[in-house]
Parts: C-alpha cells; sequence; structure tokens
C-alpha cells in the first residue's frame, strides 16, 4: 500500500454500490445553465468510468460553490450532462443528496449506472462555516444526515477530490470511518506528483499567492516562511490587499468594506506578525489598478482611492516578473486580481505568462488559477497542473490533509 492508502486496485467494485466523492466545483454561468471550466470534471471523469466500466453502482457526490463563493452555488445538473459527454455514459441526477429520494434512487441502480446526487452543499453540514466554527469529530461526522443515511446502503467509499481534501467536511471524511474506503486515480496522481517535488524542491522557491482563500493563505505563508521552504511569497488577490491594510496603507473605502463585508478583517491583524517577521520574504504590490470607465492604475504611496482595487499594476507585474525568472520552482495559487473583468485581468495574465515562459518548475492549483491558465492557452507550458488550490498549498506546507488522515485511519481499519 503506496502512502498506507488503499486504492481501487485493492477492491473488487463488481456489483457494489460505490459511493465516490469528486471535485467537480467549477465556475458556473447561472444564466445559460453551463460551466465555464471543466478542467477538474476531466481530472476525475477517467475514475468514473473505471467504476463503471468495472460494474459497480456508482453513486457520486460533489459540492459546488459555497458559502463564500456564492455565484457559484449551484446544482449539479449540468456536471452530469459534462461527465456524460465525457465518458460517454448516461449519468443520471437527482436533486436530493440524502433524503428518500436519493435512498430510493441508489437502491435501484444496476450494475455499471452513475447516478450522480446534488450538490452536498445544499446541506447545512457540508457548509465551510459549519466545518471551521464547530470541528466535528470523525464520530460525530458519522451521526450526519448524509453520512448516517447513505453508508447502511453502500459498500465502499472512494475519495477522488484532492482538490478538497483539506476540508474535514462529513461527505469527504465521515464515510471513511463508516466504509471501507479508497482513494481513486486522481487522487492518487496528484498525491504522489505534490509528494515529489516536495521532497527535493529545486531552490529558489517562489509562492504566488492571490485569490480570495485568505484563511489558507495565511495557514501556509506562516509555515512555509518558519520552515524555509518557501524563499519568497509574490502577494496579489485579496491576499495582498489584506497584507497592505495591516501594513497600515489606507486601500480606500470601497476595498475596506470589501475586505470587512467578506469577513476577512480578522486577517488583517494575523497577518501583522508574518509581515514583521518576514519583511524581506513577503512581496507586496507596489501599485494597484481600478476599474474607472477603463482600467487606471494607482501607486501604493498614492492611495487611498473611491474605487475597490481589483489587479496588481505594471510595476507590480514588473517586479514580480524578475522574482520568477530567478526562481527554480514557482508554485501558484490564486489569480492576482479579478481576471474575469477585461480591465482587471493584466496582472493574472502577465504573471501567468512569466510562469509559462521560464524554465523552472511550476505546479498552478485551484479552480480559479486553472481557469485562467486555460483562458490565455497556457496549460500545456505550465509543468503541473493540479485541481487543488487550498489542499494544495496546505499540502506544501506539510500539513497532514484531514481526509488523507482519514484514508490512512479507514485503510488500516476495514
Ligand atoms: P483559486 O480558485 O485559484 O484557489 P480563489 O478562489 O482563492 O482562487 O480566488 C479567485 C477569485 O478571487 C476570483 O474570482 C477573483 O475574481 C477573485 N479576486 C482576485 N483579486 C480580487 C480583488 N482584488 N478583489 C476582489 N476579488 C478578487
Ligand atoms: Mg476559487
Amino acid at each position: 500500500m503506496k502512502y498506507g492508502i488503499k486504492t481501487i486496485d485493492d477492491f473488487d467494485v463488481n456489483g457494489k454500490t460505490v459511493l465516490l466523492r469528486v471535485d467537480i466545483n467549477q465556475p458556473v454561468n447561472k444564466e445559460t445553465n453551463t460551466l465555464e471550466d471543466i478542467t477538474r470534471i476531466k481530472g476525475c471523469a477517467p475514475t468514473i468510468k473505471e467504476l463503471s466500466d468495472k460494474g459497480a453502482k456508482l453513486v457520486v457526490l460533489a459540492h459546488q460553490g459555497s458559502d463564500i463563493e456564492y455565484h457559484n452555488y449551484y446544482n449539479l445538473k449540468p456536471h452530469a450532462k459534462v461527465i456524460s459527454e465525457l465518458i460517454g455514459k448516461p449519468v443520471k441526477f437527482i436533486p436530493d443528496v440524502s433524503g428518500p429520494y436519493a435512498q430510493a434512487s441508489i437502491k435501484e441502480l444496476k450494475e455499471g449506472e452513475i447516478l450522480l446526487l446534488d450538490n452536498v452543499r445544499f446541506m447545512a453540514e457540508e457548509m465551510t462555516m459549519f466545518e471551521t466554527k464547530l470541528k466535528l469529530t470523525p464520530q460525530q461526522m458519522t451521526q450526519t444526515q448524509v453520512v448516517s443515511k447513505l453508508s447502511p446502503i453502500a459498500d465502499m467509499f472512494i475519495v477522488d477530490a484532492f482538490a478538497a481534501a483539506h476540508r474535514a467536511q462529513p461527505t469527504l471524511m465521515g464515510f471513511c470511518y463508516t466504509l471501507p474506503s479508497a482513494m481513486g486515480r486522481l487522487f492518487e496522481r496528484e498525491y504522489s506528483i505534490l509528494s515529489d517535488v516536495l521532497e527535493n524542491p529545486k531552490k529558489p522557491l517562489v509562492f504566488v499567492l492571490g485569490g480570495a482563500k485568505i484563511g489558507d493563505a495565511f495557514c501556509m505563508m506562516d509555515k512555509v516562511l518558519k520552515d524555509g521552504i518557501a524563499d519568497k511569497v509574490l502577494t496579489g488577490g485579496l491576499v495582498s490587499l489584506v497584507m497592505l491594510a495591516a501594513k497600515g496603507i489606507d486601500l480606500g473605502q470601497a476595498t475596506i468594506d470589501f475586505i470587512y463585508n467578506k469577513n476577512l478583517g480578522e486577517y488583517v491583524e494575523k497577518s501583522k506578525a508574518v509581515l514583521r517577521e518576514f519583511d524581506d520574504k513577503i512581496v507586496l504590490p507596489v501599485d494597484v489598478a481600478y476599474n474607472d470607465c477603463g482600467r487606471q492604475e494607482a501607486n501604493v504611496a498614492d492611495l487611498p482611492i473611491t474605487h475597490g482595487i481589483l489587479d496588481i499594476g505594471h510595476k507590480t507585474v514588473e517586479i514580480y516578473r524578475k522574482e520568477i525568472e530567478r526562481a527554480q520552482t514557482v508554485f501558484v495559487n490564486g489569480p492576482m486580481g479579478v481576471f474575469e473583468q477585461e480591465e482587471t485581468e493584466y496582472g493574472t495574465r502577465e504573471i501567468w505568462q512569466a510562469i509559462a515562459d521560464v524554465k523552472s518548475f511550476s505546479v498552478i492549483g485551484g479552480g480559479d488559477s486553472v481557469t485562467a491558465t486555460n483562458k490565455y492557452a497556457l496549460a500545456e507550458n505550465m509543468g503541473y497542473i493540479c485541481t487543488g488550490g487550498g489542499a494544495l498549498v496546505r499540502f506544501l506546507s506539510g500539513e497532514e490533509l484531514p481526509v488523507v488522515k482519514a484514508l490512512k485511519h479507514a485503510s488500516n481499519t476495514f
């Protein structure tokens, strides 16, 4: 058993009811009812196909959007269509996760049939707030609605959601305490590639950290800097804005309100210590961009501005480019700005291009970061594209991921 975790090869799934947890969280277009990127679905589609081909009665569980990314909070109907097209088999979707309808549909499954249940985050027990505030024990997870209702009608559990492996949530961990469990093919691949990179990274190693998930960013920044894994951390997105605020810079009311409305205010205080300790390693933007009837830029020294800050500026891009050129390994999570809009995509596009241009080994992770990579057609030039963002970041900080821990437990127990 590699890494102390069972794989699909350790089980005969033929005729068995298999619960498969994947991460197919993708940006959605709610008006057209379609997905704007399908990278993650492509990643786990081979696992779905393999299990179905081997005769499993396959029940797929997944989440979409969250309380943080509410704009992407949606049902999984579009995903069922995409999976079906990718693997050339019908995929049934039902708008239920663990109620009587779901239970009856699972019991009716025949060998090889695939059923996709609805967004597990429609249930309170799977929400981020629930996870971060209540911190359920494994025992308590087995008593949640979804785990207690689905475990008795399933034979085994497989996780192919490396991208969500840092989440201590019931559908990711809970079943590892009730059913024989294994990791899927994508999980196996991502886990082993990242383990290899981390074992012997080429230095200097530069982290590029942007995006909106500041909690994850802060957890790892402290760790990778203290342990000497990272030589430089280049910041963008909300991560950089929170850090600039922590430095005492007045960003302007619109940006400050945005930070506090997103409940990120606590991180302004939290980042003061790490900034003080690693002043020479954490690189902050020297200029920023906003949208006022088109792209406008301002030096950080000239802040505050009335408009919300939505990107890093040209000068910052040049500074970061030089750091990236010096690096031997680059880890990237989180876009530099609101790259979804033309006026504020410059920072992300240029930094992504710089990473693609250098010979150093790059690992790029995170749903939106991968979406940006595809948008700029750079996928071929990146070292490794990881479906995980938060998971990648935590894994690299040397933390044992909750789902890995749960899988090891199951592999030892059942
Ligand atoms: P990933 O999915 O790659 O892990 P995140 O989900 O953490 O990245 O962050 C991506 C989101 O952050 C994008 O939707 C982007 O628009 C947003 N974002 C980046 N910079 C800013 C900013 N300055 N203000 C508001 N949102 C931002
Ligand atoms: Mg994201």
